[in-house]
């Protein structure tokens, strides 16, 4: 069989036939048999517009059927697909085109885009039609049905890093990584044509895009999709799906929903976090509130899923991220790459068919984090049990060294938010005069009268001296991207300077 993305998820989809495919504004829109024709016509859009095999799409458009569609016609084209924030601006969106250097810009007509002039490439426009905005190009065409035929080397996606530690970097993603990886996630995770999934993340984001779309089209299931995130749209339709995927914050904002309760989860086999830390105080609360233990996952734009935990019950240990994906290597390894032996807290690096082929056009960045004998620096820290299991101690670059001391963020996290009425924590580190840096953490909780104390308290019980914070900040809110990751960056410049000599 080709190599080919699309293909993989046609032949699977074959005898499909008439289950719904997605359902959108509550309502099934068009079915596994219409699905191939409807991306064909997409996909003769795109050769009557010149892409050929290896051109980039960049795809700007908020979550709609529109996206899926053109996702497999770029696929099948053998093009290499580039989705994009639909909240850039069109500034944002100058820069992305320049370094893409894409053959097509398709874009929701609402989303802004830059004109002509300032981004000199062609353009489809998705007007909205409450049916997947198929542009009118692609109504007088007859649906191509043909699939390049591809390598496993070849290009299928660029997809860019969040941004969450600097500039956002292009990972180059093959068919292979793709294909090897979503077949992993469909052992570990048990799927079946019988699943249906409640889709609210955004399709523009590897979570989105490769774990939750990729298995509902490489099963055949039926995807219940949200234009985004709302505690209260997610209640209503969970009755109607047996998994649903999500962020740390959309638990979290599901929890602070009185409606949000067991009988809201009924059909529910399987609830996924990833793409930030889940809080095992967020985990404790929604096994109390709902009997369901959160699979927690990890992985990155440049290597996909990672590690998961265990499918079962029992194995979803909060705190945790499993173990490495089968054909994954993840080692431990200090500062000199020597592997370090469980429980030392260490940088993380993986190998495996899931990791990307380098960062688009950034040789110097590739040469960075991809050594010669293929291992990825993954940037984040952390550590591993006797028996192989998995925990993110945080990003290197947020390691706190106070007093000489080294301080992973994450362990402080998780022992303020055990205090009760903590909701949300994020410790990092500031510049302090004597100690080098300063731990530091800002807190978001759900009573006024909350006494900071509490937190004080808890952390000289269970902390060293110098992992507690020296200050901590009651805010209303803390500074998240798009995925909702807390942007450190932007707390450490708000408090520079709050110790001084
Ligand atoms: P950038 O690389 O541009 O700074 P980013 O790393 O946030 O942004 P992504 O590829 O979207 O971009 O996110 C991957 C990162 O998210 C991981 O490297 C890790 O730091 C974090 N992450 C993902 N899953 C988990 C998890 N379960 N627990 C803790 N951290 C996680
Ligand atoms: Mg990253």
């Amino acid at each position: 069989m080709s190599a080919n993305l699309a293909a993989i998820f046609y032949a699977r989809q074959a005898g499909a036939g008439a289950k719904p495919a997605i359902v959108w504004n509550d309502a099934p829109l068009i079915d596994y048999a219409g699905l191939p024709l409807m991306a064909g016509r997409y996909r003769a859009a795109l050769a009557a517009l010149g892409v050929k095999r290896g051109d980039r799409v960049i795809v700007k458009t908020d979550n709609s059927p529109a996206f899926v569609y053109t996702y497999l016609a770029v696929l099948a084209a053998g093009a290499v697909f580039v989705p994009m924030n639909a909240a850039y601006t069109a500034a944002e969106v100058a820069l992305l085109i320049e370094d893409a250097d894409p053959v097509l810009l398709i874009h929701a007509s609402a989303t802004p885009v830059p004109d002509e002039a300032a981004a000199p490439v062609r353009r489809m426009t998705l007007e909205p039609d409450g049916t997947g905005s198929l542009p009118a190009l692609a109504l007088t065409l007859e649906p191509d049905l043909a699939v390049e035929t591809v390598e496993e080397g070849d290009l299928a996606a660029i997809l860019f890093t969040s941004g969450t530690t600097g500039r956002s970097k292009g990972a180059m993603l093959t068919h292979g990584n793709l294909s090897s990886n979503v077949a992993a996630l469909n052992e570990a995770w048990r799927f079946s044509p019988e699943d249906s999934i409640l889709h609210a993340l955004p399709l523009f984001h590897a979570h989105g895009l490769f774990v939750a779309l990729h298995l509902a089209l490489y099963n055949a299931c039926t995807l219940v999709m949200l234009q985004k995130f709302s505690a209260e749209q997610v209640i209503a339709k969970l009755g109607r799906v047996s998994v649903f995927m999500g962020v740390p914050t959309y638990y979290a904002r599901l929890l602070a929903d009185e409606a949000f309760d067991r009988a809201a989860c009924a059909s529910i086999r399987l609830f996924v976090s990833g793409s930030a830390p889940l809080l095992p105080s967020v985990f404790d609360a929604f096994e109390a509130r709902t009997g369901h233990r959160i699979l927690e996952r990890y992985g990155m734009t440049e290597a996909l899923m990672i590690t998961s935990n265990r499918y079962e019950q029992e194995g979803r240990i909060a705190g945790t991220v499993g173990f490495p994906l089968p054909g994954v290597s993840l080692d431990i390894v200090d500062a000199d790459r020597r592997a370090l032996p469980p429980g030392e807290v260490g940088e993380i690096e993986i190998k495996g068919p899931n990791l990307c082929a380098g960062y688009w056009r950034r040789p110097e960045a590739t040469a960075e984090s991809f050594h010669p004998d293929g291992f990825f620096r993954t940037g984040d820290t952390g550590f591993k049990d006797s028996e192989g299991r998995v925990s993110i101690a945080g990003r290197s670059k947020d390691l706190i060294i106070s007093g000489g001391f080294n301080v992973y963020p994450a362990e402080v996290e998780i022992a303020l938010a055990e205090v009760e009425g903590v909701v949300d924590v994020a410790v990092f580190g500031v510049p302090h005069p004597d100690f080098g840096e300063a731990v530091v953490a800002a807190v978001i909780v759900d009573r006024e009268d909350f006494d900071v104390t509490k937190l004080e308290t808890a952390a000289g019980a269970g902390l060293a001296r110098f992992k507690q914070p020296k200050a901590i900040h009651v805010l209303a809110e803390l500074p998240r991207n798009a995925m909702g990751k807390i942007m450190k960056s932007e707390l450490r410049k708000r408090y520079a300077g709050t110790f001084t000599a």
